[in-house]
């Protein structure tokens, strides 16, 4: 695995295997590898004859100082997770490389950006996301390029983005990867207190408890989201929502009769937790 800091060593790597038409997977990342991230690479891998993994911090999609700063980074770590998962390139380009002076452009998705992480993180958010994956593909101008559906409402905007923008990328979501207690694997569990860790599992039991009620006929989804808030109230510091929504275009549905979504997010502590589970009812 080579490890590149420019856009233009990333362009001359993927010269020749563009040349004879080898297919190219991207998987962007901020770091802090965990199982979560080495699956998306495990699909890449398993697809593609070139993998690409993309390291970068991306300060405009912080919406909390706090967050950036305490954001944990290991990238001596990150290379060797990746390597041991057959990661060709890895790309961890400086600040300046990606947001270099003069940076005046802003790529915005509304209307799906709105609720949710939109509204819980501010405007700047999904800017940011929308801004530097636009950029990554322009980079690496991969085959496919592979998200997590932990985050279910960023590989909705990403599917917006590259089809309204016509850019010819398939986007491939790679299921959630848990914890043993069902805790959803994410950098931001490091800063949960042992306490907090516990009171977390209260998210997956919830989730749980959702999917029950939808499998044993339940249809209201009112009904369900006032059960889940009621699990999540119990432990958590303080929920921020609660919603079964409609898959791809994430509206709020009030009968589940088809593909439904709960999503939801929650804090412990300091430490904000974000999942979502889909409900199937047969
Ligand atoms: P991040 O480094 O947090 O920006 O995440 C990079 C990619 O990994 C994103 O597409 C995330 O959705 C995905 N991801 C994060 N956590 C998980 C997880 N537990 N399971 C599967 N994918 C994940």
């Amino acid at each position: 695995m080579r490890t590149l800091r420019t856009i233009d060593e990333m362009r001359s790597a993927l010269e020749a295997p563009r040349r004879r038409g080898a297919m190219v997977g991207l998987v962007p990342t901020m770091g802090a590898f965990h199982d979560g991230h080495l699956s998306l690479m495990r699909l890449a891998r398993r697809d593609c004859e070139v993998v690409v993994v993309s390291l970068f911090v991306n300060p405009t999609q912080f919406n909390e100082p706090q967050d950036l700063v305490s954001y944990p980074r290991d990238e001596t770590r990150d290379a060797v997770l990746a390597e041991g998962v057959g990661v060709d390139l890895l790309f961890a380009p400086a600040q300046e490389e990606i947001y270099p002076a003069g940076f005046a452009t802003t790529v915005s998705v509304s209307g799906i950006t709105r609720d949710f992480e939109g509204d819980a993180r501010g405007r700047t958010h999904f800017d940011g996301v929308a801004t530097v994956v636009s950029k990554l593909l322009n980079i690496v101008m991969p085959d496919v390029a592979y998200f997590g559906e932990k985050d279910a409402q960023q590989v909705q905007v990403i599917r917006r983005l590259v089809e309204d923008l016509n850019m010819p990328v398939r986007i491939q979501a790679g299921a959630t990867v848990r914890e043993p207690d069902g805790l959803a694997m994410s950098s931001r569990n490091a800063h949960l207190s042992p306490e907090e860790r516990r009171r977390a599992a209260a998210i997956p039991r919830a989730l749980s408890q959702a999917q029950e009620m939808v499998g044993a006929g339940q249809q209201d989804a009112r009904v369900i989201e006032q059960a889940v808030r009621a699990e999540l109230e119990s432990s958590a510091t303080q929920v921020d929502y609660v919603r079964i929504v409609e898959p791809e275009r994430l509206a709020p549905i009030r009968t589940i009769a088809g593909p439904a979504r709960m999503l939801v997010a929650a804090r412990f502590g300091n430490t904000r937790l974000i999942d979502n589970q889909l409900l199937r009812s047969e």
